[in-house]
């Protein structure tokens, strides 16, 4: 099916650069792809790269400004997928090295959130549900548009690796007890991912122990706003964890008051 659509692509046509990452799986490459720069994941183990492969089928068919687009894949020794080339790496280092010089102005803080919970107010529409959503699967491109990363390939994840692999300070309660992973659980992993935003890439419950959140966070313990938060992002945090799913909003939602928080922090730019 992926050669009959053209996302099959040619070896001889990428060159591979230097090393940009780690993933669970192998590492990740900078390349050019026929004059384009993009980025090149590669998957050794036969097995998970067959797993990998059916993934991409549903990744080919998204498309959108806040998704990472996927060119396509090659293979060869396992395999490589091709993606483009996010020049400013992963969310949480962008916001850690950058900080408060480029996101102090809430605006900017905010920008990044619209422009991730559209990304996922896509794939709402689409009826998929991400089960990985956290700042280091949100990649920013050069002209510092933030994308959601790693869609699509996140159920290989659930095969792969098991309950305990969970990653527990971003997942919903009912995800983490019963598996119950749906866009709400994902909604939950935004608040999460806003509080890391508005924190300038914190590690969320500092200091707690996995096990302390997934108890502590079942009896009703929530996180504190982030220093110097807007009390209205920080509600948004809250409603995002709400213990039962149908009180989170969904992402269309999200966005609408995160249009607002815009209008209000930017007035007179209404246009
Ligand atoms: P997996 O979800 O398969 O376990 P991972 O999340 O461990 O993978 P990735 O996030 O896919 O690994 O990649 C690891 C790192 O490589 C990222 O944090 C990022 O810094 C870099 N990277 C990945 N994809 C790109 C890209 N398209 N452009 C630039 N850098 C990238």
């Amino acid at each position: 099916e992926l050669s009959k659509n053209g996302w099959l692509l040619d070896i001889e046509k990428l060159t591979l650069g230097e090393n940009i990452g780690e993933g669970e799986f192998g590492a990740v490459y900078e390349g050019v792809y026929m004059s384009q720069r993009v980025a090149v994941k590669t998957i050794k183990c036969d097995v998970t790269a067959q797993a990998f492969l059916q993934e991409t089928t549903v990744m080919t068919k998204l498309q959108h400004k806040n998704l990472v687009r996927l060119l396509g894949v090659i293979l060869h020794k396992g395999l490589h997928i091709v993606t483009e080339l996010m020049t400013k790496g992963n969310l949480v280092n962008f916001l850690r090295t950058r900080g408060r010089s480029l996101v102090c102005v809430h605006n900017n803080a905010l920008v990044l959130s619209v422009d991730v919970c559209e990304g996922m107010e896509y794939l709402e529409s689409k009826k998929l549900v991400h089960r990985d959503l956290a700042a280091r699967n949100v990649l920013i491109s050069d002209d510092n548009v933030a994308k959601v990363s790693d869609f699509g390939l996140t159920k290989v994840d659930s095969k792969v690796s098991d309950k305990a692999k969970l990653p527990v300070k971003w997942t919903a309660p009912e995800a983490l007890k019963k598996e119950k992973f749906s866009t709400k659980s994902d909604v939950w992993s935004y608040g999460i991912l806003l509080w890391e935003i508005f924190s300038y890439g914190r590690q969320p419950y500092p200091k707690m122990s996995l096990q302390e959140v997934k108890d502590k966070v079942e009896q009703g313990y929530r996180m504190e706003a982030p220093e110097d938060c807007p009390p209205s992002v920080y509600s948004l945090m809250r409603v995002c964890w709400e213990q039962e799913p149908r009180k989170r909003p969904g992402f269309h939602k999200l966005r609408e008051k995160l249009d607002r928080e815009m209008e209000k922090l930017s007035p007179g730019s209404g246009s």
